[in-house]
């Protein structure tokens, strides 16, 4: 434990504008906690930094102390990234500051915001950047590793609505990153995830949305796996690619969308958001519809903040959480038989097989414009993560996630699946999931802005030698 005397801790204090938190301290427990409940690390120091030159004081201090650094933007990694035990914690929520522009369509957020944070500021103008499907999720972790949700098929990647972010290096150098200055970061911030350095400010361009747009959620038994994934196979092949669209394996939730005999029925839901108003929405529920009968369906205008929170209660905070993912081409046959035959193993009513359907805006970017693990094409993201509020489902649900994506592993695109979707930073994972013409360009760049691989908590890249 670090001495709240220490001389070096006293002088950091003074320097900071921001605050220093060790352990006793008033706060000291909610800076330290995160999303994850199976996570429980002790930093010796957490800096909530008011600005950039706070983060690079920081820095300076965790380098002359011989300390780990860590650094948290949402505090959502399922592996507890944002901490680590005996080191500095960069605790970023302290920037949250986010200002629109609404005439020039841009937003600048901290980069400690949350997606609840910056959907409620741009919505006031009926503007978004694309975000994940969980409102208390970071802006941070999520765009730096690509970030998809909802809007993903219309507006692409939240990485690929970077316009540009100011960053600390390893060495305390503040940089404004962009096309245009240190175009090299710039590729590698969007989905390189946060091997660069610290970014205290994301700037993001904006995109027309809502406030009230249409969701449609059709759910399914479980016995109806194979028919269901087959019917969702043919859907995503004719849908308009600026939908967006989610498959997911769930218990129902005790929502008041849902009609109280199904509340906790385990099965499948085919979920489509739509952006470009009722007919074009209502022709895609009416294709959905062509499919098995389900067994209850909920399809309304809804505004958009309330569609970013519509799945929030399935992942509360300090829930125990474990997760595998990987890309797929799409629901071939073979894959279909394995998600029908693993889902109804899990134990715990609270795991999810969340499916996001990447296409699209998604698909038409450049591959190699962006660091982006996983090839620019039509494509699903299939995570499979064990959620419970007790340690007996959640144990054996963390070895039905495990094999669940042994068995899938084989028959994807990418084995290696989303950064961001990774419970254990395992090395051969990460670089399979770059593949090796991203990956090596990324160690290249790494090894330019942080040669010391001071940010090693996170899917590390260490620097090329
Ligand atoms: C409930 C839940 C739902 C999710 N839904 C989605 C989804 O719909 N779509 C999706 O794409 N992903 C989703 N994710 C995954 C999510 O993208 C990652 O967990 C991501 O790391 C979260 O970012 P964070 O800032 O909250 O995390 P943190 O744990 O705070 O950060 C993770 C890592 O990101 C880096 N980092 C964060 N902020 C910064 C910063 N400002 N500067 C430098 N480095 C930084 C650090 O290396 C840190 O270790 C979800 C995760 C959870 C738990």
């Amino acid at each position: 434990m670090t001495s709240t005397a220490d001389p070096a801790l006293k002088s950091l204090r003074t320097q900071l504008s921001g605050a220093v938190l060790t352990d006793g301290e008033p706060g000291y427990d909610v800076a330290r906690s995160v999303w994850n409940g199976e996570i429980d690390r002790r930093p010796a120091v957490v800096v909530r930094p008011a600005g950039p030159a706070d983060v690079a004081t920081a820095l300076a201090y965790a380098r002359e102390a011989g300390l780990d650094v860590s650094v948290r933007g949402g505090g959502h990694n399922f592996g507890g990234a944002a901490v680590v035990e005996g080191g500095l914690c960069l605790d970023l929520s302290s920037l949250a500051a986010i200002t629109v522009d609404p005439d020039g369509r841009t937003a600048r957020c901290g980069g400690g915001t949350t997606w609840a944070q910056l959907d409620a500021a741009t919505q006031a103008y009926a503007l978004a950047v694309p975000g994940g499907t969980v409102s208390h999720t970071g802006v941070g972790g999520l765009t730096l590793g690509g970030g998809f949700g909802w809007l993903t098929g219309k507006h692409g990647l939240s990485c690929d609505n970077l316009l540009s972010a100011e960053l600390v290096t390893a060495d305390g150098e503040i940089l404004r990153v962009s096309a245009e200055e240190h175009p090299d970061l710039f590729w590698a911030l969007r989905g390189g995830g946060g091997n660069f350095g610290v970014v205290t400010e994301f700037e993001f361009r904006l995109h027309p949305v809502g406030p009230v747009v249409h969701l449609g959620l059709l759910f399914y038994g479980l016995d109806d796996g194979v028919a269901v994934l087959r019917h969702a196979r043919e859907l995503l092949r004719t849908l308009p690619g600026e939908l967006g669209v989610l498959v997911a394996g769930l218990n129902a939730p005790p929502a008041p969308f849902v009609p109280e005999a199904f509340h906790f029925r385990p099965g499948y839901a085919v979920l489509i958001a739509g952006f470009d108003g009722e007919e074009q929405h209502a022709g895609a529920i009416e294709a959905a519809r062509s499919g098995p009968a389900p067994l209850f369906e909920f399809v309304s205008p809804i505004p958009y903040v309330e569609l970013q929170r519509l799945i929030d209660g399935a992942a509360p905070w300090g829930i125990l959480g474990y997760e595998k993912a990987a890309f797929a081409e799409e629901f071939t046959d073979e894959v279909i038989q394995v998600i029908a035959d693993f889902l109804p193993r899990k134990s715990s009513p609270m795991s999810i097989m969340p499916i996001f359907a990447l296409r699209g805006a998604f698909a038409e970017a450049a591959d190699d414009g962006t660091a982006f693990g996983g090839a620019r094409r039509t494509c699903l993201a299939v995570n499979i993560a064990a959620l419970a509020a007790e340690p007996e489902p959640f144990a054996a649900d963390r070895a039905w996630v495990r094999e669940f994506w042994t068995a899938l592993a084989p028959l994807s695109a990418n084995a290696g699946g989303y950064v961001n979707f990774m419970a254990e930073y395992e090395a051969d994972r990460v670089r399979t999931s770059y593949g090796p013409g991203k990956y090596e360009r990324l160690a290249r760049i790494k090894a330019a802005y942080d040669p010391r691989n001071v940010f090693h908590h996170n899917a590390n890249i260490p620097p090329a030698p």
